[in-house]
């Protein structure tokens, strides 16, 4: 989990005992984050590994890419969470991708990986680094010259999975020191949720809505995801809907006033 121990679905839950209708919940907000964040505090929520993981290759323990790394850090996540053993994979970069990618966050990985006590593999050639990663060495040399000359000759379109270049240009793997960093998904919280109309009313399954019940922020959903996993942010989702269910709410109260006099 990459919350502050409070997005644990409350909620979702009561509304939903309440008659709400969900949306969007095949998808969530996260980050990649270092495998070690599980059991190392100083590890989460960041540095997160996404920079460098979009501009490089991520493989599983045969040494073979498993996902289209283009699609940015929140898709990887999302994809990885997904796979059987969400635990498989590692992040392989050299050493240009290490120190521009790498420090390229607010919190980058380079340093803060080493600094906080995350793994990091560092070899002279691939073969090497696969075996100090425990990957497939075979595999993981055919995959990185795969990637290499799809990169060189422009024929991303063809590898499988696919790479596509949404999160910038790809560069090949090629200038020693080759690294690699074993990663794990980071789940911050439900890209959909709750329900709501455009003043942050809960609507019931049948798009109806429940009077006087409302809904705002992280616990809501109906604005992100879909097929490109669009991610608004966080804090302006909550922002504008925690205000339009207030103004909302108040011209409720005004009107039933009105009435009473
Ligand atoms: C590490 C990290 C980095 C982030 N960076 C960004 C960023 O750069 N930009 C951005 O836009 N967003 C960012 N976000 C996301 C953003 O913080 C959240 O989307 C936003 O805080 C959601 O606001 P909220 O009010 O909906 O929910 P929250 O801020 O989660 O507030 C919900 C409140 O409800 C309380 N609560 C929960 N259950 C109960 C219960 N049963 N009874 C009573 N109270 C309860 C919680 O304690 C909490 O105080 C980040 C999140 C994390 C974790």
């Amino acid at each position: 989990m990459r919350h502050a121990g409070t997005a644990i679905g409350d909620g979702l839950k009561m509304a939903v005992n309440a008659g709400a209708g969900v949306v969007g919940l095949d998808r969530f907000y996260g980050h990649l984050l270092s495998r070690d964040a599980i059991e190392n505090i100083d590890l989460w929520p960041y540095p997160q590994i996404d920079a460098v993981a979009t501009a490089s290759i991520v493989v599983d323990q045969r040494g073979y890419r498993i996902l289209d790394e283009g699609l940015g850090g929140i898709s990887i996540t999302n994809d990885l969470a997904q796979l059987d053993d969400p635990l498989c994979a590692t992040v392989i970069c050299d050493a240009p991708i290490w120190e521009a990618a790498g420090k390229s966050a607010q919190i980058p990985p380079n340093p803060q990986l080493l600094a906080a006590g995350g793994t990091l593999h560092q070899a002279d050639t691939i073969e090497v680094l696969a075996e100090a990663a425990a990957l497939s060495p075979e595999n993981l040399a055919a995959t990185v010259a795969d990637y290499n000359d799809a990169v060189r000759f422009n024929r991303l379109a063809t590898l499988l999975p696919e790479r596509s270049t949404r999160s910038g240009a790809p560069r090949r793997i090629e200038t020693p020191p080759f690294f690699a960093i074993p990663i794990c998904a980071g789940i911050t919280n439900t890209i959909g949720g709750i329900a709501i109309d455009e003043h942050g009313r809960v609507k019931r399954p049948d798009g109806s809505a429940i009077t006087s019940l409302y809904a705002a922020g992280g616990t809501t959903g109906g604005l992100e995801g879909g097929g490109a996993l669009g991610y608004v942010g966080g804090l302006i989702k909550a922002c504008v809907f925690g205000l339009r269910v207030a103004e909302h709410a108040a011209g409720q109260f005004n009107r039933e006033a009105d009435i009473l006099k």
